[in-house]
């Protein structure tokens, strides 16, 4: 697309996992001609999720992958438009102005649902091993290790609910953890535990990831006694949490200290007709069932906003 084309929405909603498909469902439902950017996968951070078992509807679970091409299916069908692309940066005027790597849209009202990206390390060998053994998806790259000892790094519910799902594979799964006690909630770390295929590695920092082609040891420190030692592993998956994908918001709208955006309870930035939902706001529980209440809440507002202006 020609970078100077300008097409015309009332409503431009930014990411398209279960918050943003949401949003463009509500919006395209009452009528408001709608734009769903997306630069990935359809579904979001979803689609890694081999079983949903907490959103509701669905008593025996289904797969984050399916349930994430059923909310597409259904939104589309009400009208919103979906396109795959990048946006770089949200410019204010008389209406807001989405610049994308393709070209330039403008939007009365705009949904930001970006959601966010897997912390890294930043630790030497990282960034290289990156598809050679070290993950950041347990649920993808799991079975590749079977029989294999892994490490995941990490000591909430993200890294535990990893480790359990390792242990079906591998052959002895470290959980390395910062402190003494992990993040994690109480049922999963006593399912963990009682594992004994899961070994806790406390007070220890992955200061480098060493192989040749593929990772083959971890150096750690230990952060009480400052040991040094050495860990043999063929995978490393690193589960430290999450980044918000603000930072080409951080103009327009207010972010906390961790880049997260702050909204008010009905989802509103501090840029009227700007609303945020889903993982990138301030407070989100990060579930799926929360994403979606996110979204049917920010398309509500989105709407008064564009009656209160006509
Ligand atoms: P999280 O709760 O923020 O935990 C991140 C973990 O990584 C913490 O243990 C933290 O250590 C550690 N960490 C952070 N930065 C680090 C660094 N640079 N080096 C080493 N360790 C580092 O993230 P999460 O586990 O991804 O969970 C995110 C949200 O999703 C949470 O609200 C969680 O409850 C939810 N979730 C729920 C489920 C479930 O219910 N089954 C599953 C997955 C996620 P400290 O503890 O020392 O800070």
């Amino acid at each position: 697309m020609n970078k100077k084309v300008i097409t015309k929405y009332e409503v431009i909603i930014i990411g398209g996992g279960p918050a943003g498909l949401t949003a463009g469902l509500y919006t395209s439902r009452a009528g408001l001609k709608s734009l769903l950017i997306e630069r990935g996968i359809f579904g979001g951070q979803i689609v890694n999720a081999s079983q949903v078992d907490n959103y509701p509807g669905f008593p025996e679970g289904i797969s984050g992958f399916e349930l994430a091409s059923l909310m597409q299916e259904q939104s589309v069908k009400y009208g919103l438009v979906t396109i795959n692309d990048t946006v770089t940066a949200v410019k204010s005027g008389d209406k807001y102005s989405v610049i994308t790597m393709e070209g330039n849209f403008e939007s009365e009202a705009v949904i930001i649902a970006a959601g966010s990206e897997y912390r890294k390390l930043k630790v030497p060998g990282e960034e290289e091993f990156v598809g050679r053994g070290v993950s950041y998806c347990a649920t993808c790259d799991g079975f590749l290790f079977r029989g294999l000892d892994v490490a995941v790094v990490g000591g909430g519910d993200t890294a535990i609910t990893d480790a359990l799902e390792l242990s079906e594979h591998a052959s002895k799964v470290y959980i390395i953890h910062r402190r003494d006690q992990l993040r994690a909630g109480k049922i999963l770390q006593q399912k963990a535990l009682a594992k004994t295929k899961l070994k806790p590695i406390w007070d220890t920092v992955v200061d480098e990831i060493i192989g040749e082609n593929k990772v083959s040891y971890l150096s750690l420190r230990n952060v009480k006694t400052k040991k040094i030692s050495k860990l043999e592993v063929a995978g490393v998956f690193v589960a430290i949490g999450l980044e918000p994908n603000s930072k080409c918001f951080a103009e327009i709208v207010e972010l906390d200290k961790t880049g997260l955006i702050n909204t008010d309870e009905m989802m509103a930035t501090s840029a009227p007709g700007i609303f945020a939902i889903g993982d990138i706001r301030k407070n989100s529980p990060r579930q799926v069932a929360s994403a979606v209440g996110d979204g049917a809440t920010a398309a509500l507002s989105a709407f008064r906003y564009l009656r209160e202006r006509s």
